[in-house]
């Protein structure tokens, strides 16, 4: 094993306040349970793989949370649509018998009356809705596959029924969104959308699709928007906005290595939720002799993994989520 004082020191400043072992497993992981979607979006990588995996079982997620003993919260989301497992909803509910914080991102073309029903029922603390434009055939050509009228009912039924649960939209900041965000924000206030989370980074997935980030604003529109978005906030004060933090820096690094992980609905451990296909790097899978997740969270490979950035370098897939620095490609 690799002992990186640095990652000692790091790991000790926080659990010791929270009164854990060092060696504990994370307190937050993302476990997915599907890679299946019935979209196939163009800033998603899912479309673009040709990987195939079953959906997470009951036993499996049993499993998982057996070997997370100090887990606080989970998103039970991954690279699929999550409504699409079967078991989605005794998965919520087995974890928040054991009072873990339970939250989801979703497409938003499944919220059936019965959906929501079973949502409520399952006591999830917080939904995410993906909402990245209001202008049906935009939003259509960026996702293709939703219906747009049953989405948009779907979500509206969701803020009218669901007031236990705090949900918010999710918007792309888009090159689509340039000339009209005030609509948008319209649009996502006439949903009854109570908070709004603007996200300006697109991901090129470490870096393997760089296609998908085609659409992304420049850092002077970026700034224009932003000086839009406040203007209309002002005058619509009931709702929340908020800027999805953009790129990490060497003063404000990535936590994912020190503090998270990402379970794969066929039990790969994965360093977070951008790099998800196991087959460009994992860091091991819980199958493999019935491993616990401690063993690969205290593994060579993870400590190996974590020493890269600990001396002030990048694994490759990493770059893109860097704010780029002055003077270095
Ligand atoms: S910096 Fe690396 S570990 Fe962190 S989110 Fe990006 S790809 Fe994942």
């Amino acid at each position: 094993m690799i002992l990186n004082r640095k990652y000692w020191y790091y790991r000790r400043k926080l659990l010791g306040l929270l009164g854990l072992p060092v060696y504990s497993e994370p307190l937050h992981l993302d476990i997915e349970p599907t890679i299946r979607c019935n979209l196939r979006c163009r800033i998603c990588q899912v479309p673009k793989w040709n990987r195939t995996c079953p959906d997470l079982s009951l036993d499996s997620f049993k499993k998982i949370l057996n070997s997370a003993p100090y887990l606080k919260s989970i998103k039970l989301q991954g690279m699929g649509e999550p409504l699409l497992n079967k078991d989605f909803f005794e998965m919520v509910k087995l974890a928040r018998l054991r009072d873990i914080k339970v939250s989801m991102h979703t497409n938003g073309t499944l919220l059936s009356d019965l959906n929501i029903q079973n949502l409520i029922e399952s006591q999830i603390n917080e939904i995410a809705v993906s909402c990245d434009h209001y202008d049906p055939l935009i939003l259509k050509n960026l996702r293709p596959g939703l219906n747009f009228e049953s989405f948009s009912s779907g979500i509206m039924q969701l803020n009218k029924c669901a007031s236990e649960i705090h949900v918010k939209a999710y918007s792309l900041l888009t090159l689509d969104l340039k000339e009209n965000i005030e609509r948008h924000l319209d649009f996502l206030l006439v949903c009854n959308f109570k908070e709004i989370v603007l996200q300006p980074d697109i991901t090129d997935w470490g870096g393997n699709y760089p296609e998908t980030s085609n659409s992304a604003l420049s850092h002077e529109e970026l700034k224009e928007i932003k000086e839009r978005v406040k203007e209309w906030s002002e005058k619509n004060d009931g709702t929340t906005i908020v800027f999805q933090k953009s790129r990490y820096s060497q003063e404000s690094p990535c936590p994912w290595p020190f503090h998270y992980s990402y379970i794969t609905a066929d039990l790969y451990v994965q360093p977070c939720s951008i790099c998800t296909n196991p087959s460009i790097f994992n860091l091991g899978n819980l199958n493999h002799r019935n491993r616990e997740f401690s063993g690969i969270w205290n593994r060579t490979a993870y400590f190996k993994f974590r020493d890269i950035f600990l001396n002030g370098k990048l694994p490759d897939f990493c770059r893109s989520c860097y704010a780029p620095v002055k003077g270095k490609p």
